[in-house]
């Protein structure tokens, strides 16, 4: 039953937004990574304006970000926002990228065994971790987001208790370990968690989901 609604909402999300492959706006793994760093608590607008500020001093790279001087690196990360504590975890995550032999050393290993490496950076969590291994690395791993909390907990499908990786479990446990699948049903879910499935006054009478959401169809 859950199975089943997991297809049909990506089969409806996939023809009311249209494909979303390529969906990570990045060229590189390592461009993944430092977008999931400076990304947290801010839109991707101000990463973006922040990456052109590192592209621009020929920073984006790992041995550079290094090297730079810890004040000039917080500065031209301003526009992403808590450029201070951003400058210390971007780093961090770059010394340790390093350290696992950056992406080939990365797609050398397990996805749990790097999942693992990358959780041990400060400032990296579940989610900037998966991002890049999924977005980066296409590895086959579901990232989990406050809009997939609130829908599949709308839709009845998901209890508000679940916590991340339990909630990755429901879809590694439904869909087929398909790194193009999952990376585009992750971009489905939040055009929709943006558009119609809001905090607060949910669009449910115009969403694509609304026949198979439980909260949906209770809305008259
Ligand atoms: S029908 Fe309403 S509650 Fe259900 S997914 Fe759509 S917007 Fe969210």
């Amino acid at each position: 039953m859950a199975k089943d609604a997991v297809h049909k909402a990506h089969q409806r999300l996939r023809a009311h937004f249209g494909e979303r492959q390529q969906w990570w706006p990045a060229q590189t793994a390592f461009e993944v990574l430092v977008g999931a760093v400076l990304t947290q608590n801010t839109a991707w607008t101000n990463v973006e304006r922040a990456m052109a500020r590192l592209l621009e001093r020929d920073w984006l790279s790992a041995p550079a970000i290094i090297e730079a001087p810890e004040a000039a690196l917080a500065e031209c990360l301003r526009p992403s926002g808590y450029y201070n504590v951003k400058a210390r975890r971007l780093r961090a995550a770059c010394e340790r990228w390093i350290e696992l032999g950056e992406e080939n050393g990365l797609r050398a290993m397990a996805p749990e065994a790097a999942r693992e490496a990358l959780l041990a950076v400060n400032g990296l969590g579940p989610e900037s971790v998966d991002d890049v291994l999924l977005y980066g690395l296409q590895q086959p791993v579901f990232v989990v987001d406050a809009y997939t909390h609130r829908i599949f907990h709308r839709m009845g499908l998901a209890p508000a208790r679940y916590h991340y990786h339990r909630l990755q479990a429901f879809f590694h446990e439904r869909l087929p370990a398909d790194a193009r699948l999952f990376g585009e049903y992750h971009a489905l879910i939040i055009e929709l968690g943006k558009g119609f499935c809001r905090p607060r006054q949910p669009r449910c009478s115009a969403c694509p989901l609304q026949s198979i959401c439980q909260t949906g169809r209770s809305v008259t």
